[in-house]
């Protein structure tokens, strides 16, 4: 599996349409402070589901939408659009490419995309699950990470390596069981009462 582009329009910086193919091999993005590179690594983080707006620098998710600069007027939507390399089938997907997308309206419509269908939240998030890649792992590391991974509790750094080693699929899925087990022993207890009641 691997990121061959990125496509970005409307994302912070990126008024225009912007394509950024990643080689074989090691990519290095450089530029001047404050030219966007961030914000690339953000759009990665902001299409794989990113939920808090906090997490890309702004308060509210409409703030990823292009502001507006000294020569351009604001958008009003947001897009990414990722293309991956599956050939080896990594993701869990028949297909050899995938392309994953998010859109973001200013007034907060907002659509998640694989191979061009509208999908959920949730099917991208299934499609990354304990790949390593998907928002919240260590397959992207910002400014001030490292920092935060050191400083941790050890029950959130616990959740963190728990996370790369897949384990966390299985957790989900014990909790999912769990609720099931309780919710049928109260439909049970709920059966004995009416046969008692019947008696
Ligand atoms: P550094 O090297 O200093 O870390 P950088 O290249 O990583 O910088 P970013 O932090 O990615 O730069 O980009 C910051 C720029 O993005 C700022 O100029 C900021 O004004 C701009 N920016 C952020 N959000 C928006 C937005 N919604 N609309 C327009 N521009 C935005």
């Amino acid at each position: 599996m691997q990121l061959k582009s990125i496509e970005i329009i409307g994302f912070k910086s990126f008024a225009e349409k912007t394509k950024i193919s990643f080689p074989n091999g090691m990519t290095g993005i450089v530029g001047p402070n404050g030219s966007g590179k961030s914000n690339i690594a953000e759009a990665i983080r902001w299409v794989l589901g990113e939920q808090s707006a906090k997490n890309l620098r702004g308060s509210r998710m409409p703030d990823v939408i292009f502001s507006g600069s000294a020569d351009r007027r604001a958008l009003n939507m947001a897009a990414v659009t990722l293309l991956l390399d599956n050939s080896d089938h990594y993701l869990d997907s028949p297909f050899t490419e995938i392309k994953v997308a998010r859109k973001l309206f200013r007034n907060g419509d907002s659509a998640y995309f694989i191979n061009e269908k509208q999908c959920r939240l949730k099917d991208v998030t299934n499609l990354f699950m304990d790949t390593g890649i998907g928002q919240g792992t260590l397959s992207i590391i910002s400014q001030g990470n490292v920092e935060e991974i050191f400083n941790s509790k050890p029950v959130d750094r616990r959740s963190i390596i728990e996370n790369v080693a897949g384990v966390y699929k299985y957790k989900r899925q014990k909790t999912t069981a769990q609720t099931e087990i309780l919710q049928t022993s109260d439909n049970l207890n709920r059966v004995n009462d009416i046969i008692q009641e019947l008696k």
